[in-house]
């Protein structure tokens, strides 16, 4: 379409650098992008764009870009291929192994930034071979944070939209860098702060968000869920809770209490460094106000395990007080990248069918099979990321296709992956770029840009919206549910795969997925698409959850004992420091071992110890490996705590590769570390 264009179009787009689904319009001239605009009607940016998203046709017309297939030649070189050959190479070596080995010697692994299109296409072609070795890489980089919620309320998703928070009377966020990650939706809680509301934040080192905080307790890392367990103990002593709510909408409360009157106030106190009095104070702003909201992130703490205790105690807590279900209450586990909710909601996931179906509930998977047109569909769980590259031991991995998922690069377990790779018989790897991850693939498949796709994204509130082509894509590369759907084809399932359009996979996933049922193609085009749960075709969607009940078995919001577990390496004499981990803007994410100076955040009686001045350059050694770092003296982090990107030092944090059953998270635990000068300041 746009290629024909002679004159100025500004074609409505969703920004697909995160997950919060903002609005902007692309201008296209002769078929060709030429810039971006505001869309000021969008109803979550109102026309803002952060840097990223101010950045977003960048990617489009990268000179790095891959054009055409690829194949490894014997002497390790790549080869350009017909499509054809591809297609046929990889439906011939998948037929093979399968064959050989049985289907769960194939494993399928995606990233969060697809379409719901590409991701449903590919999870069935998965299942449809037989396996549900199937994963979302990105849920491991710290994008799981809100899988726990499904067991207390029943999604795994946002109970309110962003636009909500300037309801809100008292807003409590731990574990998010909000202003630095979420500087678009920052707004709504400025709006908020002019309305009055009380901002309280939780977190071991010192967010940007400072600057709309009325509290901020700086806790020991990782320990949210002592902290919410000492506020919970507060609020039920001072009877502060909502029994209304408890008695009405609620279940298992009287347990959770007796498991909650084990610990005691001085137990938090002690495990998260926060007096009482502070924990008292923040116990009763959050329970006494009229609507409260909780925002829970991984930014600063994704490798501390405990994310499922921290989700199930933000549940819990909201529950104890009733805010939820109505306007400025809420829970607001955040994502990063773009599509990770729709990932999840497609099927991504080896433990879930679309719709987060458990693999064990047998009525809904005979009528996934019926729709699919197979007698049955694998009932045993797939393997997780961590899992496949633990698979690696006995080699039970012969296949491997990546879409879009560059786990070598982006995971924090590379030398896993590496071997993953290693081993591996036969891998594919479908991207718009020769990654790292690329360069150890057989076959390697172009990938559209995100203004070459159509499809939907949902974001992290739940709002799905359609992405329209911006621009043709380039000769010779084709749209990834188009490559999905060839292969699997040739391998034997035509009539399950012989969609035509985005359009038509989107009117299977309405079929096929209660809370996606009313979201046709037309609804979802226009601006703001629409917020799921939407169950008929004209529902007008429900952007804040549990109203009236709960999506749980029985309708009830259920109190889960949150149990925290003190993980990771204790210090010691030789490794005096805590190494902690997080995203920070003002320090690119670099792989380990490079040798590339990065920044170290440092409290100054620390820095004097070592010594070291601000700038000074200290190598920092783990039991795992050692990594340079230039020191930035601050405030920000506790004495004996630093602070460093953890892309930087992914290969250093953490001796376990397990995942957090319930958060489906790596349980990535506190390393501890020595800080030598190795520079002249
Ligand atoms: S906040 Fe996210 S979605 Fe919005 S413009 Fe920035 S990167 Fe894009």
């Amino acid at each position: 379409m746009a290629d024909k264009m002679t004159s100025l179009h500004e074609i409505e787009s969703v920004c697909t650098s995160c997950a919060e689904g903002c609005g902007f319009y692309t201008q296209v001239e002769q078929g060709k992008v030429t810039n971006l605009d505001y869309m000021k009607e969008h109803p979550v940016n109102k026309g803002g764009l952060c840097l990223k998203g101010n950045r977003a046709l960048d990617t489009i017309y990268h000179p790095n870009r891959i054009y055409s297939p690829l194949e490894r030649k014997e002497d390790g070189t790549f080869e350009a291929v017909s499509w054809d050959q591809a297609i046929t190479t990889i439906a011939s070596h998948v037929k093979r192994i399968a064959k050989k080995h049985g289907p769960d010697a194939l494993a399928f692994l995606t990233a969060a930034h697809c379409t719901n299109e590409e991701y449903y296409v590919f999870q069935k072609c998965a299942r449809l071979l037989g396996t549900n070795n199937i994963d979302c890489s990105s849920f491991h980089e710290g994008n799981g944070t809100g899988r726990a919620l499904a067991y207390s309320l029943g999604n795994a998703a946002i109970t309110n939209p962003f636009s909500d928070l300037a309801n809100a009377q008292c807003i409590f966020i731990t574990g998010s860098n909000f202003l630095d990650n979420h500087p678009v939706v920052s707004h709504w809680i400025f709006e908020a702060k002019a309305k009055g509301a009380t901002v309280i934040c939780a977190d071991h080192r010192r967010p940007s968000s400072l600057v709309f905080c009325d509290r901020f307790l700086q806790i020991q890392p990782g320990t949210q869920a002592p902290l919410i367990d000492g506020m919970m103990m507060h609020i039920i002593e001072k009877k502060l809770h909502n029994e209304h709510f408890i008695g009405e909408r609620t279940s298992g409360f009287e347990a959770f209490q007796k498991e909650l009157g084990k610990q005691s106030l001085k137990v938090s106190e002690k495990l998260t460094g926060i007096p009482v009095a502070q924990i008292k104070e923040v116990a009763e702003l959050y329970a006494t106000a009229p609507a409260a909201a909780l925002i829970q992130a991984v930014d600063f703490s994704p490798l501390y395990g405990n994310h499922t205790a921290t989700a199930l105690n933000c549940a819990n807590l909201a529950l104890l007080c009733g805010h939820l279900g109505r306007p400025g209450t809420g829970v607001f586990p955040l994502a990063q990248s773009s599509n990770s909710q729709g990932s999840y909601d497609m099927g991504i996931s080896p433990q879930t069918l679309p719709g987060n179906v458990p693999l064990k509930d047998q009525a809904q998977h005979t009528g996934i099979a019926k729709l699919w047109k197979t007698r049955d569909l694998p009932k045993k769980e797939g393997l997780s990321l961590p899992a496949m590259t633990r698979a690696t031991k006995n080699r039970r991995i012969k296949a491997l296709y990546l879409m879009e998922s560059n786990p070598l690069e982006h995971w924090m377990h590379a030398d896993h992956v590496k071997k993953l790779l290693k081993g591996t018989e036969f891998v594919v790897v479908q991207d718009c770029f020769l990654t790292e991850t690329a360069k150890h693939a057989d076959i390697i498949l172009p990938a559209l840009s995100w203004a070459e796709k159509t499809g939907t994204y949902t974001s992290g509130e739940r709002r799905v919206q359609w992405q329209s082509r911006i621009v043709s894509p380039q000769e010779h590369t084709i749209p990834g549910w188009q490559v999905i759907c060839s292969i699997a084809q040739k391998l034997g399932f035509k009539n399950q795969f012989s969609f035509s359009s985005p359009e038509a996979i989107l009117k299977e996933i309405s079929r096929l997925i209660p809370d996606y049922a009313g979201l046709s193609p037309a609804r979802v085009k226009k601006i703001g698409g629409i917020t799921y749960p939407c169950p008929t075709p004209k529902h007008p969607g429900t952007p804040i959850l549990y109203a009236e009940q709960f999506t749980t078995p029985d309708g009830r919001g259920k109190f889960i004992p949150a149990v925290y577990e003190k993980k990771g390496e204790n210090p010691t004499k030789k490794y005096p420091f805590r190494l902690t981990f997080g995203k920070s803007v003002t320090s690119p994410g670099t792989s380990a071992g490079e040798e590339t100076s990065i920044l170290v955040e440092m409290n100054a009686k620390d820095a004097k110890t070592i010594p070291v001045q601000h700038g000074g350059e200290v190598k920092i050694d783990t039991k795992r490996g050692s990594v340079k770092a230039t020191v930035s003296i601050t405030e920000n982090v506790l004495p004996e705590v630093v602070f460093i990107p953890y892309l930087a030092t992914r290969d250093l944090a953490s001796p376990r590769n397990t995942v957090d059953p319930r958060a489906i998270m790596p349980e990535l635990n506190t390393a501890v570390c020595q800080i030598k000068k190795s520079g002249g300041k």
